[in-house]
């Protein structure tokens, strides 16, 4: 016999939507209990840039941008490329009708946000920035969960979902403390896993090509698609993925700014700084840790730096899916060399080495002030060689030969000193798409098309097949699928 717990809501996963869906099944009078795998909470949400799109919120109001969920619905026409047509356009709709509600949610619950910021095609600004950084969801709404007597456990993998008969989920089965626990639920689950960018098994099936590409979470590995797909519920858009990126490694050791708590002091200074301060004075401030988790632009190797692997070869097209062949070189790094031409043209506006959307833009000088370890710059090939631990002979016979097959008259080329490296780059998937088959309530759908009743879904394995291409589409998904989900969990009648 397990030991066992009762509530009356389970929330399975405390990520952005796990912990919204926490804190509205609270607010509707639940008993709730959140069972987290890691040690602590925040999942890919955590990990994020934290932006949020959303029309119709306050900030846009106080910027006097007049912006409305129609128009915020048809311009996400505009990102969804080669899956047009795949959309679930209903819970579209839910999310653009409420990402502002949400976004205003998570403000009341001491949240601080900068923008609205362009980010076209979106027709307005509506790009809304969390500050200081996306440790900033789990911090507030673990709290906010917290205080309304909501149970979070933490290093509680749940490892199966109970279901009794008709009646439909009853529970979970969790490993706490070493043993497996039964936690019976009177009213439902919400199932809040997050997605499989870091699963084999489910990346072979749907994207086989990317299925030995780690991912930049390494804990997501679909848990909740396969935990929902062991009741009969099936997965919808599995091949959407995003990536592989080219990221910069993370630093050892994050800098002083990422060590901070997020708290709300931090993030009004932040505000009012962006609001307030010349950029010029304010930007060191920012790329501080905004330069710890980054990749390049595709600009940059447009304009002719040259990607060469551990041995100093050049091993792909740079404007060929790169992500793909980096994964499969020596240690799955690479490094990017190019010269003063292309250093001097990426060293400040319009052209940036990467970004964050809105925020800021990080320009070659940041990555020489606040990332020396991926940074290096030299007077020859061989000497950039030694500074970065690549075989010297090896790299200047590659730029040669890549300077000598340039076309006449194409710019480009490796030529002048002194000669510049960032690396060491990593591919890395960033995100799934595909989710469980949902209604409009979030229920999951099962073998026959029905309901499985009382078991709810959020977040990305609740996508149901919503397409959330474009920035800031996803956390906007997570909290205001969360917030539902827990909302209509808490409304089931209770078991007896
Ligand atoms: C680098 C990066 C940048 C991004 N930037 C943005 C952005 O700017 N804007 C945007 O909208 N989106 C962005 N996204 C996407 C966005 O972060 C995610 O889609 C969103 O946070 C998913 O939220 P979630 O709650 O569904 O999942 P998560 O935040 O991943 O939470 C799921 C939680 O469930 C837990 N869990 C999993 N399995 C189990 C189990 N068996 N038992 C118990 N717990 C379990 C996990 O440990 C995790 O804590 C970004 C993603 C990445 C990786």
């Amino acid at each position: 016999m397990n030991p066992s717990l009762s509530c009356d809501v389970i929330v399975i996963g405390a990520g952005a939507s796990g912990l919204s869906a926490a804190i509205e099944a609270a607010d509707a009078g639940a008993r709730v209990i959140v069972l987290e795998k890691n040690p602590m909470p925040g999942g890919s949400s955590r990990l994020s840039v934290g932006s949020i799109n959303a029309a119709g919120s306050s900030l846009q109001k106080r910027a006097g941008i007049v912006d409305t969920p129609d128009e915020h619905f048809a311009d996400m026409d505009h990102f969804m490329g080669p899956f047009a047509g795949k959309d679930n356009l209903a819970l579209r709709r839910l999310l653009v009708d409420h990402a502002a509600e949400s976004l205003e949610w998570l403000i009341s619950l001491g949240l601080s946000f900068y923008g609205p910021t362009a980010d076209p095609p979106h027709r307005h600004p509506r790009m809304h920035n969390v500050l200081p950084n996306s440790r900033a969801y789990p911090y507030y709404l673990n709290r906010a969960a917290k205080a309304r007597g909501v149970d979070v456990r933490l290093d509680a993998p749940v490892l199966q979902i109970l279901r009794d008969g008709h009646s439909g989920v009853r529970g979970v089965l969790a490993r706490m403390g070493g043993q497996s626990v039964e936690v019976e639920a009177r009213s439902g689950v919400v199932l809040a896993a997050g997605d499989y960018s870091n699963d084999p098994e489910l990346k072979q099936r749907f994207r086989p090509e990317l299925a030995r590409i780690p991912a930049i979470n390494p804990t997501a590995t679909g848990d909740g698609h396969k935990l929902g797909e062991a009741l009969g519920a099936r997965v919808i858009n599995g091949e959407v993925v995003f990536g592989p990126g080219l990221r910069f490694m993370e630093p050892t050791r994050p800098n002083l700014v990422r060590r901070l708590p997020p708290s709300w002091l931090l993030g009004k200074l932040m505000q009012w700084a962006l609001d307030h301060l010349p950029a010029s004075l304010f930007r060191p401030f920012v790329m501080s840790f905004m330069t710890a988790s980054m990749g390049p632009e595709a600009s940059l190797l447009r304009a002719g730096a040259v990607l060469v692997n551990r041995e100093g070869q050049r091993f792909v097209d740079e404007l060929v899916q790169p992500g793909l062949a980096i994964a499969q070189q020596p240690g799955g790094h690479a490094w990017l060399v190019f010269d003063s031409r292309v250093a001097t043209m990426f060293s400040g506006p319009p052209h940036y080495v990467s970004t964050a959307p809105g925020v800021a833009f990080a320009y070659v000088p940041d990555y020489q002030r606040h990332r020396p370890d991926l940074y290096h710059r030299a007077d020859s090939l061989e000497a950039l060689a030694g500074r970065v631990g690549l075989p010297g002979d090896a790299l200047r016979a590659t730029i040669e030969s890549r300077n000598a097959a340039l076309p006449e008259g194409v710019a480009g080329g490796v030529l002048q000193a002194p000669f510049h490296a960032l690396g060491p780059l990593e591919s890395r998937i960033v995100i799934t798409d595909g989710g469980l088959a949902v209604t409009e309530r979030h229920q999951v759908l099962g073998a026959d098309g029905g309901v499985i009743p009382r078991l709810y879904a959020a977040g990305a394995v609740g996508q149901g097949g919503a397409l959330l291409a474009g920035n800031g589409h996803h956390i906007g998904w997570a909290v205001t699928s969360g917030r539902r989900a827990g909302r209509f969990a808490a409304q089931e009648p209770r078991r007896l």
